[in-house]
C-alpha cells in the first residue's frame, strides 16, 4: 500500500459522525528532538486531533544557504521517533517534491491526499510563526489549515497584526517548555557532548550509527543560543563513545 492510499484509509476508516482532525507537523527534523514532539503531544490533546502527520521538508527554502542532512536521514529519524506513538505518523510528501519546500504545497497536496472530509491544524512554534506572514501563499494559508502557534523558549509568541489573519483561524497556546533545538543538538554531537533526553534514545543511536554532525557547520549560528545549546568547551568529536558509555 503506497502512502498515499495508506492516509486515505486511515482517513476512511473514521466512523464518528465528526469530522477527521489532522494535525500537521512540518519541520526540518535535522534531527527531530523532544520539542518537536511534545508540541505535538500538545497540540493533539487540546485539539482533541485524530492524527497527527510529521512532514519533513524537502529543501527548506529558509534554509538554503546551508547544509541540511539528506532527506532520508532526517525521515527515518522522524519515523524511528514517532514509532511508538499510534497517533503519530510521518509523510513523505516534501521530500518527494523537487524543488524548495513551502507549505502552502505541503497543505494541497495533503488535501488531494486526504480528501475533503478532514480539518487540519498546522502547528508551528513561536519563531516560525513570526514568520508566517512572510510566507508564500499566506493569503490562502489560512483558508487551508487552522495555525496553531505553540510557545518555544526563547522566542516571544505574539499575535500577528490585527487584520492580517483571519477571525478564529489561528490558536496560540502555551506547551511546556523544552529549550531544545536541532542546532543545538547538532553542535553537541559534533563537540563530543552528549543529547541523551533532548532526543529519543532511539535518535541518538541512529546519529551515531550514520556518524551524522561531525563537523561543526553550526557553532558560528550557534553562538548567542541558550540552554541545552550551551557550547562545550574544546571537546573533540567522539562519536563512538555513545555505543562504549550510552548514560554518560
Ligand atoms: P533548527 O535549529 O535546525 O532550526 P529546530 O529545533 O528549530 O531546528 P525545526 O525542524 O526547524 O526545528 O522546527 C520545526 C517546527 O518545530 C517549527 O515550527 C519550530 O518552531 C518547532 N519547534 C522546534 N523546537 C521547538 C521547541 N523546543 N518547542 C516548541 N516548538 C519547537
Ligand atoms: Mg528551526
Amino acid at each position: 500500500m503506497t502512502e498515499r492510499t495508506a492516509g486515505l484509509a486511515r482517513t476512511r476508516r473514521f466512523r464518528s459522525g465528526r469530522r477527521y482532525r489532522l494535525g500537521v507537523m512540518g519541520g526540518t527534523f535535522d534531527p527531530i528532538h523532544h520539542g518537536h514532539l511534545v508540541a505535538a503531544s500538545e497540540v493533539a490533546s487540546r485539539f482533541a486531533l485524530d492524527e497527527v502527520v510529521f512532514v519533513p521538508t524537502g529543501r527548506p527554502w529558509q534554509k538554503e544557504d546551508k547544509e541540511v542532512s539528506e532527506p532520508e536521514d532526517r525521515y527515518l529519524m522522524t519515523v524511528i521517533a514517532t514509532a511508538s506513538n499510534p497517533r503519530f505518523t510521518v509523510s513523505r510528501i516534501d521530500i518527494d517534491r523537487p524543488g524548495p519546500t513551502y507549505t502552502i504545497d505541503t497543505l494541497h497536496d495533503l488535501r488531494t491526499e486526504r480528501g475533503d472530509d478532514v480539518d487540519f491544524y498546522f502547528i508551528t512554534g513561536a519563531d516560525a510563526l513570526s514568520q508566517i506572514l512572510t510566507w508564500r501563499g499566506v493569503e490562502e494559508l489560512f483558508d487551508l489549515a487552522h495555525f496553531v502557534g505553540v510557545t518555544r523558549p526563547g522566542h516571544e509568541l505574539t499575535e500577528p497584526p490585527i487584520g492580517q489573519v483571519p477571525d478564529g483561524q489561528l490558536t496560540l497556546m502555551e506547551v511546556p517548555a523544552l529549550s531544545i533545538s536541532s542546532t543545538a543538538c547538532r553542535v553537541r554531537v559534533a563537540a563530543g557532548e552528549p543529547i541523551w533526553y533532548l532526543v529519543p534514545d532511539g535518535i541518538v543511536q541512529y546519529i551515531a550509527k550514520r556518524g551524522l554532525y561531525q563537523h561543526d557547520d553550526d557553532r558560528q549560528q550557534f553562538e548567542g543560543h541558550s540552554g541545552a545549546g550551551t557550547l562545550p568547551a574544546n571537546r573533540l568529536p567522539d562519536i563512538g563513545k555513545f555505543f562504549d558509555d550510552p548514560y554518560q
